[in-house]
């Protein structure tokens, strides 16, 4: 999957993971696998800066105190590719 545009919360960041997993990807024996194609979903570590909510709504300006995270965005190799976006930002 493509990840997440920023500007969302935390929540909301992972309830979009969460809903893509649950529509195109299915467990088997503890991993998960393509619904289409059958390969073994792969993941990919991209960097989430953590924002600060007030201030980047107020100024529409993204910014936070440094803070960043890491996330893992799943994708089919087949039928996806790893995500362009290796970054992105939550508002909290
Ligand atoms: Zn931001
Ligand atoms: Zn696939």
């Amino acid at each position: 999957m493509e990840t997440p545009k920023g500007g969302g919360s935390e929540a909301e960041f992972l309830k979009r993971i969460d809903g893509h997993v649950r529509k195109r990807y299915q467990r088997k024996g503890g991993k998960y696998v393509c619904k289409k194609c059958n390969s073994l979903i792969k993941q990919a570590v991209v960097i989430v800066a953590i924002h600060d909510k007030c201030y980047s709504e107020t100024t529409r300006i993204c910014s936070g105190a440094g803070r960043r995270g890491k996330a893992l965005i799943p994708y089919c190799p087949k039928c996806e590719g790893p995500p362009k976006r290796m970054s992105t930002c939550v508002h909290v």
